[in-house]
């Protein structure tokens, strides 16, 4: 026998048992975007690596050591996307969206990088992003949030709280560098191998690392909140006041700085403590100059990015009540000579009854196995067409979750039944 092939590391297969978690929190989030505007973009998976290296910036874990980058047969890099915002602006740009005009968009679909994989954190994984652009004032960075926490109402979820922050202009973030550059040196002997590496290039990602045995030096650093420009904290009261407006609570957390380059201003993670340690399941902020950077004019935008596998988790953590379709009827059929029948018949039930789960019987054999197939489909009704049946244009339903008895019916009554049903 020849080997088996195996997955790549870190890549998951997404089974068929898995789609009524996916579909519920796919369905709700697209009906959500859409009830504020969003509309749909879809983006390729591969871009220039150049894009990212630009965007995301060159000091961060992504760019540094997580990229999935090679050269294609033309001998050019190209890098699968690690995360959507790039790709998404890349596109705006290049097909003049952004020109004085606002967008909101939203796209969704696998991202890629190469990271340690554990629960919660795989080499490919699924976001819904959304993203508005062309905003400066503070409603839309509200706004974002607001549409993650109802999401949650929607899915039934319970446990994602809200952790905000403004990390305000790039030119008070340099002062704050200085300040912090200034801290760190003087307690160079107690960073870890990155962090030693980052404070001559990037000293706040320091701020981002996970390293137990960094926290206690992290915890006593100088904080961005002190170096704050007024017209940053503005922005950062209202967005705050705004969310208090509408009852959607959060935690500021002065130490929230966020993996990429790209942020300013406000910057929030909705996390859970039912995930252990992978527990941040949606992440976002402004990113006022991105777009400029990029190459476009000077454009202000906000986003955010959901981990689909992990709010997947946590509807599975939670118990969610997810909705899960089961067949209206199996149809059924006895002896040969009614295959075609049935195939027929099939058909015209779906054209009569709309939204009808139907599954007609395409494997045979006696009535009692099909009947268990039936059984094992988890429908509703059993449908019989049988010899006699089909003389006397009647069909047999053989109601499978309940004990309400058999009925034999003519086409027509069987159709006025099963719209009943359905409806
Ligand atoms: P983390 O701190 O967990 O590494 P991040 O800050 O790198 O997250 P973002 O780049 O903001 O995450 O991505 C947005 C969301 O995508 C995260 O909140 C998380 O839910 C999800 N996510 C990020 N990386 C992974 C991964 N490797 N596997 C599964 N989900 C991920
Ligand atoms: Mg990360």
């Amino acid at each position: 026998m020849e080997k088996l092939i195996q997955r790549v590391r870190g890549m998951n297969d997404i089974l068929p048992e898995e789609e009524a978690a996916w579909s519920f929190l796919e369905s709700n989030a697209i009906n959500l975007f859409s009830a504020y505007g969003y509309k749909r973009i879809q983006i390729p998976v591969l871009e220039r690596t150049e894009l990212f290296r630009r965007s995301i910036g060159e000091v961060t874990d992504i760019v540094e050591k997580e990229m999935y980058t090679f050269e294609d047969l033309n001998g050019d890099s190209v890098t699968l996307r690690p995360e959507a915002t790039a790709g998404v602006v890349r596109a705006g740009l290049s097909n003049g969206l952004f020109h004085n005009q606002q967008q909101k968009l939203w796209c969704s679909g696998p991202m890629f990088r190469h990271e340690r994989p554990q629960k919660g954190r795989y080499r490919q994984f699924h976001q819904l992003n959304v993203e508005a652009v062309g905003y400066s004032g503070p409603s839309l960075d509200a706004e974002l949030i607001v549409m993650a926490a109802r999401l949650w109402n929607c899915l039934g979820l319970k446990s994602p709280t809200l952790e905000i922050n403004s990390i305000g202009t790039p030119s008070a973030r340099a002062n704050y560098r200085k300040a912090l550059v200034e801290y760190f040196r003087a307690r160079q002997d107690q960073l870890d191998h990155d962090s030693q590496r980052r404070l001559e290039r990037n000293p706040i990602r320091i701020l981002d690392s996970k390293n137990p045995s960094m926290q206690v030096l992290l915890g006593e650093a100088p904080l961005l909140t002190d170096y704050l420009d007024a017209e940053s904290c503005t922005h950062f009261e209202e967005v705050k006041s705004l969310l208090s407006g509408v009852g959607v609570d959060f935690t500021e957390n002065p130490r929230l700085v966020r993996g990429l380059d790209y942020y300013n201003r406000t910057v929030f993670e909705w996390v859970s403590d039912q995930l252990g340690a992978q527990s941040a399941v949606c992440s976002g902020g402004r990113y006022d100059g991105l777009i400029s950077h990029l190459g476009g004019k000077d454009t202000p935008a906000v986003g955010w990015a959901l981990g689909v596998e992990r709010v997947v988790e946590l509807l599975r953590v939670e118990g969610s009540d997810v909705p899960r379709r089961s067949p209206d009827a199996y149809l059924a059929i006895i002896g040969d000579i009614g295959r075609t029948q049935s195939f027929v018949l099939g058909e015209s039930l779906r054209d009569s009854v709309p939204g009808l789960y139907l599954l007609v019987d395409a494997i045979g054999g006696t009535l009692k196995s099909q009947l268990r197939r039936a059984d094992r489909s988890g429908a509703k009704l059993a449908l019989i067409l049988g010899n006699d049946e089909q003389k006397g244009d009647h069909i047999s339903v053989k109601p499978l979750r309940d004990d309400r008895p058999q009925l034999v019916l003519t086409l027509d009554e069987l159709i006025k039944h099963l719209r009943n049903g359905v409806d």
